[in-house]
């Protein structure tokens, strides 16, 4: 058993889409034009009972069913969804701080939260109203955080914020990580 404050002032941050989900929840949402002309996101299911799920979504209404789809189709299926939620139930408990930091809407991702049953799972969200670049980068520089692990499935944003530190002063004592 590690000690329960281990990882005390350790920041992970994750991007939502295609890095928790495994397919674009945003573009299902917003711009399912563009959603469907990609292989990798197609799906009968999401096809053709795409407006019940919004519409579960949007009214945030218990639904079993609906909740084991969104689960298959936005979380890789139940072994994926059940191991991030133990994962990152596991580092909380060891006292690190989880966000989650999106270019897209925080009310949808709350939605579909709620809709899984894990509303609580993460400290904070952060959508377009703070760019994630910035959010990212002043915690680098305040020295909050000892270590901070950053998974974005986009390497440009990873690229980004890369090029912004190589001229910024960091805290010494900040180690960022990158994960795709
Ligand atoms: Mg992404």
């Amino acid at each position: 058993m590690g000690n329960s404050t281990s990882l005390e002032k350790h920041l992970v941050v994750f991007d939502f889409d295609c890095t928790l989900t495994t397919k674009h929840y945003y573009h299902y949402i917003n711009d399912y034009k563009y959603f469907r002309t990609k292989d990798q996101w197609k799906s009968e299911v999401l096809e053709f009972r795409r407006d019940e799920l919004i519409h579960t979504l949007n009214t945030r209404t218990i639904n079993e069913e609906h909740k084991n789809i969104l689960i298959n189709e936005f979380f890789g299926g139940e072994e994926r969804f059940n191991l991030l939620v133990s994962g990152i139930n596991k580092l909380r408990q060891q006292g690190c701080t989880i966000i989650i930091a999106s270019r897209g809407k925080k009310s949808e991702i709350e939605n579909l939260l709620y809709c899984i049953e894990q509303s609580n799972l993460f400290n904070k969200i952060f959508d377009r109203e703070m760019d994630k670049t910035k959010l990212i980068l002043t915690n680098i520089t305040n020295g909050d955080y000892k270590a901070i692990y950053y998974m974005d499935d986009d390497s440009r944003e990873h690229e980004k914020l890369l090029d912004i530190i190589l001229e910024t002063p960091i805290h010494e004592s900040s180690n960022i990580f990158f994960l795709c």
